[in-house]
């Protein structure tokens, strides 16, 4: 849904070397980002990662410490909250309580003065728009979790903003609700082509959703793409293990040749992985490879990667099982397989991968300063 087509509309929002700093604790560290017209982009990341710190800055409730942020080209920096045009959604809901549906959704164009002939109409399309004109008259307490919500998401839009902030606004809602609502707020960003940020600490919602995904660790972007380039191709180990599920090994780089690897194992094992950063020969690293692209061969398999392994336990799923596979070198990996498969606990299994599924990282490449963080996990 990325309508950016023009220079200025890919930098829609733009980060310039923005920091915030608590006394001498780095919320967030030199963040460059742009946003471009119509994006969806989502922040992910760990509790205490500086997602919502960003969202504040952006929103105007904080100030950077350094750095710039413009909107449509412009420095927000003087910019009171209410002055950005911005429209907002927390998880909280944060609705007026003494207001009916109708007023609280009104709420923005009275205090932007539009005229009375103006709003009624208007409130009436927001409500529309989230399938809650009949509840017009009711009080946000004779609603349920989802209908609060959907008062708030109208709210934000009321106004028709060009750039709308989300905080884990569908966090208070249960999972079925949520999925229900994630659909429905993608259907809306289509429809109305408005400029989305989103913060999540839900992976699954942020890669079904973005366009975008920006990975948030210890008050730095880690990687920011698309959630098939995360999910394929991340860049650190951090993201590697955050995206999905992978499995991970530590190994020692034997050779590198191009952009892959020769990686020594354990008890003499060698895989060739991808080199992902600065690998060299002599360093360990960090493989990860991720459960379905871990293949059974038969004798004479044609893969790049080719190991004995002893069945562990095998754990069904329904629409797929999960083998525990275990390494001459002892160390497990999680397989995925077929619903069909019989395998049983003691029984040698052939696994391979292909080069490419498997990543090596630098061993150890946390961005500095992440210990800084331990304690606000919740
Ligand atoms: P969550 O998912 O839990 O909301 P987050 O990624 O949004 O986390 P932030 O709320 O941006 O994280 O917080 C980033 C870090 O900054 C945290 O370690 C937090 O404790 C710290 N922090 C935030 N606000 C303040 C403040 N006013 N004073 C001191 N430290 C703060």
């Amino acid at each position: 849904a990325r309508l950016a087509t023009g220079q200025g509309d890919a930098k829609f929002v733009e980060f310039i070397d923005v920091e915030k700093s608590y006394g001498n604790f780095h919320a967030v560290r030199r963040l460059n980002l742009s946003i471009g017209r119509g994006e969806f982009l989502t922040f992910l990341g760990p509790s205490g990662s500086g997602k919502t710190t960003t969202l504040n800055m952006l929103a105007g409730f904080e100030r950077p410490s350094e750095g710039v942020i413009t909107l449509d080209g412009k420095s927000v920096d003087r910019l009171p909250p209410y002055e950005r045009n911005i429209g907002m959604v927390f998880q909280n809901y944060a609705l007026f309580p003494h207001m009916s549906v109708a007023d609280n959704v009104a709420f923005p164009l009275s205090v932007r003065k539009l005229p009375r002939a103006e709003i009624g109409p208007r409130v009436v399309r927001a409500l529309e728009m989230v399938q809650l004109e009949r509840f017009k008259d009711r009080k946000p307490a004779q609603l349920s979790g989802g209908q609060q919500q959907r008062v708030a998401l109208a709210r934000a839009l009321v106004f028709q903003p060009t750039l709308v902030l989300m905080d884990e606004p569908l966090g208070a809602l249960d999972k079925k609700l949520r999925e229900h609502m994630q659909i429905e707020l993608m259907q809306i960003h289509q429809m109305l082509g408005v400029t989305i940020v989103y913060v999540t600490h839900d992976q699954s919602e942020a890669l079904t959703m973005s366009d975008r995904v920006a990975i948030f660790e210890s008050g730095a972007i880690d990687q920011i793409g698309t959630p098939d380039e995360l999910y394929n191709k991340p860049a650190t180990a951090f993201v590697a293990g955050f995206i999905g599920e992978n499995n991970a090994l530590d190994g020692v780089v034997e050779r590198v040749v191009g952009n892959q690897c020769l990686v020594a194992l354990p008890t003499g094992l060698k895989t060739t992985a991808m080199a992902i950063g600065d690998i060299r020969p002599g360093a360990p690293v960090h493989l990860t490879i991720r459960p379905e692209r871990i293949g059974l061969s038969g004798a004479g398999a044609d893969s790049d990667n080719r190991f004995q392994a002893t069945v562990d336990g095998r754990i069904y799923h329904g629409d797929h099982q999960r083998l525990l596979a275990r390494l001459a070198s002892g160390q497990i990996l999680t397989v995925k397989v077929g619903p069909e498969a019989t395998m049983a606990a003691g029984e040698a299994i052939d696994l391979c991968w292909p080069i490419s599924d498997c990543r090596a990282f630098p061993a150890g490449a946390v961005p500095d300063g992440s210990s800084a963080n331990i304690g606000s996990v919740s």
